[in-house]
Parts: C-alpha cells; sequence; structure tokens
C-alpha cells in the first residue's frame, strides 16, 4: 500500500510525467483537484474509486488519504502542477509520514515557469534577468506580500493566485518602487486549448487583464516583452486587445537563412528516403 502525491502538471494532460501516469494507470483509488485535466482521471482502472476533493476541508482530505491509506489500497493523490508548489501537498505527506503510512512523491511540472513557457514567456533570459521569485498573492493569514522584498529581489516576479487581487498586487508594487512602466502579464488557463495571454504595463495590467478566467498566473518583469516574439502558440482573440501586445515572428537574427534552411531540410528528406 502506497499513497502516491502525483504531478499532474499545469493543465495540458500531457503535461504529466511517465512515473506519475503508470501510477494513475495501476491504481485503487484517485483523490484528485478540480484543476487536474479530467483526460488524466479517466487514465484510471474502470473500476478505481474516483474521488474529487471538491468541497473537502484540508484536514478531511489528509483524514481521507489516511482511511484509503490504511485499506492497503493503492492511492494516487493528483495534484495540479507541483505537488510541493503552493499545493499543500507538504500538509498532506506531513499527515501520511505521522500516521506511518507509506508515501511517495512523484513531482510534476509546475506552472511556475510552464504556463509562463507557453505565453512566449521565458522566465530567466540572459541578459535580461537572472532571477526569478516565486509568491503566493493569497497568504495564509490573509495579510498582503512583502512588497518591498519582492521589488528588491529584481529578476522576474511570477505570481500564484493573484488575479483576483490584481490591482491590489500593481499598486502595492509600485508604492514599493517598482517602475509602472514594467512589462507584466496574466496568462489564463495556461496549456489549455482556451489559454489567453494579456500583457501590460504594470500601471494597466489590473484595468485590461482582471476580469481573465482562473487559473491564472502573474509575470512581472522585462522577460514579459519576449512573449511579443515568442508567443506565437498563444496568439488569442484578447492579446489582440492588450495594449503593449506587440506580435509577430520571430527576431530574424534566430531565424537561419533561407538557403541554409532548405538544405538543411533537402538532406533531412534525403536521410529519411535513404
Ligand atoms: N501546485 C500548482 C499550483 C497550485 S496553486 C503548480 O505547481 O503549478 C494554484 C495557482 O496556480 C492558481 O491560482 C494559478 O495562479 C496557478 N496556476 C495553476 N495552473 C495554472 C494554469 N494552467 N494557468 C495559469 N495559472 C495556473
Amino acid at each position: 500500500m502506497t499513497v502516491a502525491l502525483v504531478g499532474a502538471g499545469p493543465g495540458d494532460p500531457g503535461l504529466i510525467t511517465v512515473r506519475g501516469r503508470e501510477l494513475l494507470r495501476a491504481c485503487d483509488a484517485v483523490v484528485y483537484d478540480r484543476l487536474v485535466a479530467p483526460e488524466l482521471v479517466d487514465e484510471t482502472p474502470a473500476d478505481a474509486l474516483r474521488i474529487p476533493r471538491d468541497g473537502l476541508l484540508q484536514k478531511q482530505i489528509d483524514d481521507l488519504l489516511l482511511a484509503l491509506g490504511r485499506q492497503g489500497l493503492e492511492v494516487v493523490r493528483l495534484k495540479g502542477g507541483d505537488p510541493y508548489v503552493f499545493g499543500r501537498g507538504g500538509e498532506e505527506a506531513l499527515a501520511l509520514a505521522e500516521a506511518g503510512i507509506p508515501f511517495e512523491v512523484v513531482p510534476g511540472i509546475s506552472s511556475i515557469a510552464a504556463v509562463p513557457a507557453a505565453a512566449g514567456i521565458p522566465v530567466t533570459h540572459r541578459g535580461v534577468s537572472d532571477r526569478v521569485t516565486i509568491a503566493t498573492a493569497h497568504a495564509a493569514d490573509g495579510s498582503p506580500p512583502d512588497y518591498a522584498s519582492l521589488v528588491a529581489a529584481g529578476g522576474t516576479l511570477v505570481l500564484f493566485m493573484g488575479l483576483g487581487r490584481l490591482r491590489a498586487l500593481a499598486d502595492g508594487l509600485i508604492r514599493a518602487g517598482m517602475a509602472a512602466a514594467t512589462p507584466a502579464a496574466v496568462v489564463s488557463r495556461g496549456t489549455l486549448p482556451d489559454q489567453e495571454v494579456i500583457t501590460a504595463s504594470l500601471d494597466e495590467i489590473a484595468d485590461v487583464a482582471g476580469d481573465l478566467p482562473g487559473p491564472a498566473l502573474v509575470v512581472i518583469g522585462d522577460v514579459v516583452a519576449l512573449s511579443g516574439r515568442l508567443g506565437l502558440q498563444s496568439r488569442r482573440a484578447r492579446l489582440e486587445d492588450a495594449p503593449d501586445a506587440a506580435h509577430g515572428l520571430a527576431d530574424p537574427m534566430l531565424v537561419l537563412d533561407e538557403r541554409e534552411a532548405d538544405e538543411a531540410l533537402a538532406s533531412r528528406s534525403e536521410a529519411r528516403s535513404g
């Protein structure tokens, strides 16, 4: 018997690990979050117990995992992104550890970098940003983030659970000294077919992106400006409305010389047919 805390990835069902999918396919019970792809829950055997955790308090989830584990079942606790990133996975693991129930943690692709990437934003970029600060806009005790330390950190700022308080976040950062013109993005439902991306300056982002559907990630920093060149797959209707959303093809400097590209393609098809 084992309880596996499995990261489901950021949304796209293709972004789970091989290990995670193996465990899903062999489990007796799955307890899953609302944010995980339904396709992944469907990977479980037809006779597996499928238990949505909607409406349960954290304590009840912990108790449920203990009860299932004690019955000797192979249990998958399927969580959005990575289990140990803002997912309360650590609390579930502690409950299991204290009860002496064997458990395994299978990392997942967190939205930390995957969601910005899906919007054409590399969270670090040589010469642009050499660090990333990850924070929640939603502290356990309801207090606001420590804006001064977020600003002092420099580099890229990735904020979880920030959509509902976007204006307060932007105002707080600007008051703490961040430039109002700093590029900002909201990536809604990242990696999913209905992903939307809106970019604007920090002082305007709340006006243009506040009503996007969740889940959404807020990305702030100069790397956001790269989304215009790298975010080809993120071109959505909403993006066209965004004030600073310059979208186009990749930097010509990065594109192969046309003749070299033709030669490369020709030799590849020769190699394949030969
Ligand atoms: N464990 C998860 C995070 C859970 S907290 C992980 O590693 O990604 C939930 C928050 O994550 C959401 O409020 C949102 O800020 C972010 N998030 C998760 N999935 C997302 C997605 N597909 N698109 C945008 N933001 C997402």
